[in-house]
């Protein structure tokens, strides 16, 4: 199954994060938490064209949004061993 990936703005910082979810017909889905574990999807917004992407799209998200996201969550992005 294909992951898919969605940022999210947290609503007391400007720290984004990722959540990891699954490719749906129409969008994808998206769990409680983010891959970090730090952030819940209750307690931000989710970032416009920044939702439902594919890993690749992902890490270029991540580059063009810059140090605000997520440390943990972008390394996430680079681990293969799955
Ligand atoms: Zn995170």
């Amino acid at each position: 199954m294909k992951k898919a990936y969605s940022f999210l703005k947290r609503n007391s910082t400007e720290e984004k994060h990722i959540f990891e979810g699954e490719f749906t017909t129409e969008s994808c889905t998206a769990p409680t938490l983010s891959i970090c574990q730090k952030a819940n999807k209750n307690q931000g917004t989710w970032i416009t064209g920044s939702t439902c992407l594919t890993e690749q799209s992902a890490r270029e998200k991540a580059g063009a949004i810059g140090k605000s996201v997520c440390g943990i969550c972008v390394s996430h992005l680079y681990t293969t061993d799955y």
